[in-house]
């Protein structure tokens, strides 16, 4: 999906307009991140930009160098925020082929046993 496709409508865009409910961890000026609503381990958190950027390529070619840095950070803050930073995994599936379903940037924090 090309960047100028970004889908207003898309579920993480509600989220973040508070059209749909989330159980949020951790929020800044940069990002909101939530529990993940199907857990593939016993933490699953998403981390998603407050802007309109469909994926990994998309965010990291168009967005402000401020937003690029504030929403890694927000990415270590919820990590610390969650207890997890003894050890965790980052993955970011990028376009369908790669596995992505929802076209808003995001990331997924991953710790402990699968579920
Ligand atoms: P993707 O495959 O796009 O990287 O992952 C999308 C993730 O969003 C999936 O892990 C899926 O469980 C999660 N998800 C889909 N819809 C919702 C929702 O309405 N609320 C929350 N919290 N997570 C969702």
């Amino acid at each position: 999906m090309p960047a100028s496709a970004y889908d207003r409508s898309n579920i993480f865009a509600r989220i973040l307009r508070g059209e749909l409910p989330c159980r949020k961890v951790y929020e800044d000026p940069f990002a909101l991140a939530f529990h993940d609503i199907h857990p593939k381990a016993a933490v699953h958190v998403l981390v998603i930009p407050k802007g309109e950027y469909v994926s990994f390529v998309d965010f990291t070619a168009d967005a402000p160098a401020e937003m690029q840095a504030g929403f890694w950070r927000a990415v270590a803050a919820t990590a610390r925020a969650l207890g997890v930073e003894p050890g965790f995994r980052l993955a970011a599936n990028t376009g369908a082929a790669g596995g992505q379903v929802v076209f808003h940037f995001h990331v997924h924090i991953v710790s402990g046993p699968r579920t």
